[in-house]
């Protein structure tokens, strides 16, 4: 519904208290306004209770709290939950929880589908809709924090940017989400405990370095070779592997943190000895640890996982070099929350 109000939560704790101000009222009522839309969750400008009826009528005239809404849930055999949330224009996009023994991870979405052409990712079929507000991320994040105390009995661990979209692309709001997930009146999580994962934007990679971001960054990598790199995730050919990696270098000198190139093998695409020898000399470059995920078919088969051997040879001839490599398994496929399927099927 577009009633024509501002969303108040696009103000910071600033622009709220400078707003207090400028309506004769004092600073301190913009605190407890960004408490109640922040750390305590408020949907209602009537929750507001320290507030006078006065004044949360006269905000309500004002303002709306736009909030998302899930629309959907499903839940897999194996404890995943899928969320198709929808956004005040009506927008879906789906967010993730996975949780393992010891740890709940929310995989959330930074765009309403995505620009980049990757061949092998659902997502990428949707296009780029439009990017998601830092509100819209946050929400994500409590909705599952609140599935994970419901269903697993214990608060979110971690946070992936995983789901639908390119961060990179979405910079400044993903980074003002993650303000508020990691401040004090926000959810106060670590941000070490948040990884985003980008195709490789190298511009935007080098400027993370240089604002000393706190979280971790992930590399969907899936080649070292241009022209292979090239062919599956087209963006390639303007952002080509020697400019990324100058720019993880960079990356690595200012945070001192490694990456984490996330690799898919496909049979016929990359499993090749020459496949494993790029991948060796790009990690060579850059302090950095490689996950080796599963394909999630999105197709009649296009792509298709490689055999066991071509994993193997990975697996051996990178730990030969010192590189440390994990073999992740799918999790939420039969509902099709695993990587890569978030396509608002439902
Ligand atoms: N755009 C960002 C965030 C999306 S993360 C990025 O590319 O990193 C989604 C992850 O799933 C990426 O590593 C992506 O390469 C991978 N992926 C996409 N399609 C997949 C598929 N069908 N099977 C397995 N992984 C896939």
């Amino acid at each position: 519904m577009n009633t024509g109000k501002k969303d108040i939560r696009s103000l910071s704790r600033d622009e709220l208290r400078e707003y207090f101000v400028s309506q004769g009222e004092k600073a301190f009522r913009g605190n407890q306004v960004y408490e109640w839309l922040w750390s305590k969750g408020a949907h209602d400008f009537d929750d507001m209770t320290n507030l006078s009826k006065e004044t949360r009528a006269f905000l309500d005239e004002h303002f709306v709290i736009n909030h998302i809404k899930v629309d959907k849930m499903q839940r897999s055999k194996d404890g995943t939950i899928k969320n198709a949330v929808k956004l005040h224009d009506g927008l879906i996009v789906e967010s993730v929880l996975i949780p393992t023994a010891s740890r709940t991870t929310a995989c959330v979405s930074s765009q309403v589908g995505c620009s980049l052409n990757c061949r092998f990712c659902a997502t990428a079929r949707l296009k780029r809709m439009r990017n998601l507000n830092p509100d819209e991320i946050f929400d994500q994040v409590v909705a599952i924090d609140k599935q994970s105390r419901n269903y697993h009995d214990r608060p979110l661990s971690n946070i992936v940017f995983m789901g639908m979209g390119e961060p990179l692309m979405n910079y400044k709001n993903v980074v003002r989400a993650i303000e508020k997930i990691t401040s004090p009146d926000g959810l106060g999580m670590s941000p070490k405990r948040i990884t985003v994962s980008t195709s490789g934007v190298p511009k935007i990679i080098k400027k993370m370095a240089d604002e000393e971001v706190k979280f971790k960054l992930a590399v969907s990598l899936h080649s070292a070779l241009d022209e292979v790199r090239t062919d599956i995730m087209p963006f390639n050919e303007q952002m080509p592997l020697a400019e990324l990696k100058e720019s993880l270098q960079y990356w690595y000198e200012k945070t001192g943190r490694r990456i984490t190139y996330e690799y898919v093998v496909w049979r016929g695409i990359n499993d090749q000895r020459r496949d494993i020898e790029a991948l060796i000399d790009f990690c060579l470059a850059v302090p950095s640890k490689v996950n080796l995920i599963e394909y999630n078919p999105i197709d009649d088969g296009e792509f298709k996982q490689a055999d066991p051997t071509a994993i193997d040879d990975y697996v051996n001839l990178l730990e030969a070099r010192g590189i440390t490599v994990t073999v992740r398994r799918s999790r939420g496929k039969d509902i099709d929350a695993a990587c890569g399927q978030l396509a608002n099927k439902s």
